[in-house]
């Protein structure tokens, strides 16, 4: 069984050369996971391999909604609004810390839309099931103003009240890879699928190459599954290099703001000139602002913020609040993330459905692509009812029907009330301070409590990284002995997610955790400065929108 950890990298490696699997996944982003859990679920022998880090694509690049689906209600997709609003409560179920409830306000400028929204919300809730303690509220123009008092008051006519769920989406998809490796799965990250190798006509291997050492293997499997997000194309055409491109990439990109500029304590939908629902996230000290849906053609990885994208959330932001103007030297963080869409010929990027699709190569590839991370969970059971159904080896392993709807994930042992399991571990562990304990649990879940428990037993477990931060050794080491954190943006971006909601970006934290990463995993000092001066470049490069934001960034990074 895989232990998720750098500990046992080379034994991963060398079960991966050596068996032949029912399935093998390539790329771990939120689709291959899920994939891999719910295969997993079913008795199959499964491995997965990803060429950088879990979660390194689209899906740490999200919205991080679980949607309930009322979006998909005004594009009149019922069907869509069902399974969302089914898959919400599922993965409510299964991870609480990862799907958090929250209010979401949509201002009305109208009576005329107001109305509309009412209609929409009513409709909604009863198409949706939606539980009672979340059901929706229109609210007039004094109470909406009374919530959200920066709102702008000009032409303001009320609002709709109702509730999405928040996730962590690059969370989500660590503990649903820990979930299938402790299933029985071996997964690897930074292993890069390089070619496909063929027997008979069909594809029967991958060649990877591992990005951190160089050495090469072949994984054997009997069905192989492209997962690999916006990459999907270029995978497909491993398999056959005369395969159409199928997939039209957008950009969406949000932008970090230290929440004092905009203090709103719900997220609140904003208007664009195009007509565009953009919204603005609270999120501890910052709120986040997004999204763009734009036709890209760049770089697949870390795709870059220009301008433009910067203004055009902004200026939906000084439009909608009666803040001072934001401009974009108040910008923290951002991030921008690519949607893997079918191509539809002749729309727009907004336009383009976000359903996923199934496509079957020449020699029996199964792609996938498309759809969303609310709907993770289906996608993958339609991947591996067809895996399961061209595994004619006899056996017809995986006829068993997993149980991905119950199985919990990992970290989601907290019940339902999350606060409640923090501030149990708080009464429990009273030496632990507070603010430690309230970071770690939405973070890691009901897996907090042993690492409370463990600082609890060894104080230098709770030295914190950095004077004043929550970020601890404790924390550190656990990413790396129980979350294959491999580098250090690996922990200060996806596992910690400091990158994010810290507003100097985890630079700060950034050395001392280098310090340890390397005791744990055997750096030398070149190796960990070299890890401090890629992940000081790595925060610079997101803001490159700006150019006079390099030195403002330089003179930070040199106060860290
Ligand atoms: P990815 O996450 O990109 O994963 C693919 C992985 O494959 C990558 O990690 C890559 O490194 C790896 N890979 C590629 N090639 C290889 C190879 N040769 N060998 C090995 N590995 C390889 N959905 C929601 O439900 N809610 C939201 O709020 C939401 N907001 C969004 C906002 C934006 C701006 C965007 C862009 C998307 C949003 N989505 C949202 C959609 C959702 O994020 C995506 O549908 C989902 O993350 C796609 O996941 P994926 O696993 O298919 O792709």
């Amino acid at each position: 069984m895989s232990s998720f950890s750098f500990r046992t990298r080379a034994k991963d490696l060398a079960w991966l050369s050596q068996d032949q699997f029912d399935l093998l996944v390539i790329g771990g982003g939120i689709t291959g996971a899920g994939i891999v859990r719910d295969a997993v679920l079913r008795g199959l022998r499964v491995a997965l391999v990803e060429r950088r880090d879990f979660a390194v694509g689209t899906s740490s690049r999200s919205s991080k909604l679980i949607h309930g689906g009322v979006r998909y209600l005004q594009q009149g997709d019922v069907g869509l609004v069902m399974e969302a609003a089914h898959e919400r409560r599922v993965i409510r179920r299964l991870a609480p810390h990862l799907a958090r409830p929250i209010q979401m306000l949509v201002p009305a400028h109208s009576r005329s839309t107001y109305a509309k929204l009412s209609v929409g919300l009513w409709t909604y809730d009863r198409m949706a099931r939606v539980l009672d303690e979340e059901r929706y509220h229109m609210l007039d123009r004094d109470q909406t103003l009374a919530l959200e008092p920066q709102l702008r008051s000009k032409d303001l006519y009320g609002a709709g009240l109702y509730y999405e769920y928040l996730t962590d989406d690059a969370r989500l998809v660590v503990e649903t890879l820990k979930s299938a490796a402790a299933g029985g799965a071996a997964i690897a990250n930074y292993m890069e699928v390089t070619g496909l190798a063929k027997e008979n006509g069909r594809v029967s291997a991958a060649v990877v190459k591992d990005a951190l050492a160089g050495a090469e293997l072949t994984v054997r499997a009997k069905t192989v599954v492209n997962a690999a997000g916006p990459w999907v194309d270029a995978v497909r055409c491993m398999e056959d290099e005369n395969e159409r491109p199928r997939l039209h990439l957008t950009k969406g990109i949000h932008l970090v703001l230290p929440r004092e500029r905009l203090p709103v304590s719900r997220i609140v939908v904003m208007n664009t000139p195009d007509n565009r629902a953009v919204f603005v996230v609270p999120h501890g000290v910052v709120v986040y602002i997004g999204t763009t849906d734009t036709d890209y053609d760049g770089r697949y990885d870390d795709p870059s913020i220009s301008m433009e994208d910067v203004t055009y959330l902004l200026e939906a932001a000084n439009a909608s609040f009666e803040t001072d103007r934001l401009t974009p030297q108040e910008v923290v963080g951002a991030w921008a993330g690519l949607r893997p869409l079918l191509h539809q010929e002749g729309k727009k990027p907004t336009e383009i459905s976000r359903k996923d699709e199934i496509m079957v190569g020449p020699a029996g590839l199964i792609s996938i692509a498309g759809g969303k991370l609310t709907t993770y969970r289906k996608m993958a059971q339609r991947v591996v009812d067809m895996v399961v159904e061209r595994l004619a080896d006899g056996e017809r392993r995986g006829d068993k029907q997993g149980d991905s709807e119950r199985a919990l994930l990992s970290g989601g042992e907290t019940g339902d009330d999350v606060d409640a399991f923090s501030t149990k571990l708080k009464s429990r562990w009273p030496h632990v301070p507070a603010d430690i304990v309230e970071r770690l649990v939405p973070l890691y879940g009901s897996n907090a409590e042993r690492m409370v428990e463990g600082m609890a037993a060894d104080p230098m477990l709770a030295r914190r990284c950095a004077p004043g931060m929550g970020v601890t050794r404790g924390e550190v080491a656990y990413a790396v002995r129980e979350e294959m954190a491999m580098t250090l943006e690996d922990f200060l971006e996806r596992r910690g997610r400091l990158f994010l909601w810290d507003v100097n970006n985890g630079l700060t934290a950034a050395p001392e955790v280098a310090s340890l990463m390397a005791d744990l995993l055997g750096w030398d000092a070149g190796h960990m400065d070299a890890e401090i001066t890629s992940y000081r470049n790595h925060v610079r490069e997101v803001k490159t929108f700006l150019p006079e934001l390099d030195t403002v960034t330089t003179a930070r990074v040199a106060h860290a």
